[in-house]
């Protein structure tokens, strides 16, 4: 094996391996519990997701700027969320809001295709770049409104959304698949309800509230206007 690159990208073992053990330890106590998830955390190397000058801060529990304003979210609400889609490893997910491309990372490891959208374009590119560096093949970066979704790419099997919204995007739930999960926070911009809607055999949407959380804006046609 010498010589050959770790999904760090980089040889042999990192400064971060410890810090990256406790931050999964830290989600695993506070609820989260799905094995595949626990372990997704920690083969990702977040710190090459946020910019060089945050690197040590990578592993805290908390949410880190990445530019233009916007931010890779906490980890623990990565997890909870990923969670949430309750994914086996054969499902196609969309992702809006791709952000530093962390959670799509998480997602490579979770399901089988992963298509996640990002309205500003440096930092697509930058999601692009990192995944490209982390040897993720499975998701694809496109550049657009995500609240629109990518109807013909759909249905697909899951579908999170990493903006908050005031309310669930509607061309999200029509691209939900029957028995397919949407998960995502909506509701006021000071504090919105992490939602999951489940589709039905029968096309029928079933919601439930699973916590409170505040994420910035989803922009766009069916979020806060652009
Ligand atoms: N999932 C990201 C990660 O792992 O780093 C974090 C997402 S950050 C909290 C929210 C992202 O959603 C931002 O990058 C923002 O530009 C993006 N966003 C907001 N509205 C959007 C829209 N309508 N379509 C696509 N992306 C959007």
């Amino acid at each position: 094996m010498s010589g050959m690159m770790n999904v760090t990208g980089s040889k042999g073992k990192s400064r971060y391996d410890g810090p990256r053990r406790r931050m999964v330890e830290t989600v695993a106590d506070n609820g989260v519990k799905d094995l595949r998830v626990l372990h997704a955390l920690d083969t990702i190397p977040r710190h090459l997701l946020v910019p060089e000058a945050l690197w040590d801060q990578a592993y805290k529990n908390t949410s880190i700027p990445i530019g233009e304003n916007q931010t890779i979210s906490q980890p623990e609400i990565v997890a909870a969320m990923s969670e949430a889609l309750e994914l086996k490893g054969d499902e196609l997910v969309l992702e809006v809001g791709t952000g530093s491309g962390y959670q799509a990372a998480v997602l490579s490891r979770l399901a089988d295709r992963v298509i996640s959208i990002e309205r500003i374009p440096k930092l697509a590119a930058k999601a692009r770049s990192a995944l490209d560096r982390l040897g993720v093949t499975n998701v694809v970066v496109h550049l657009g409104d995500g609240s629109q979704g990518r109807p013909n790419d759909g249905p697909f099997d899951a579908i999170i959304v990493t903006a908050g919204g005031p309310e669930i995007p509607k061309p999200l739930l029509e691209q939900l698949a029957p028995g397919g999960r949407l998960v995502g926070p909506f509701g006021p911009r000071e504090a919105q309800s992490l939602i999951r809607i489940r589709r039905t055999g029968d096309g029928e949407f079933k919601k439930e509230v699973l916590g409170k959380c505040r994420f910035v804006d989803l922009i766009g046609q069916h979020g806060w206007g652009g």
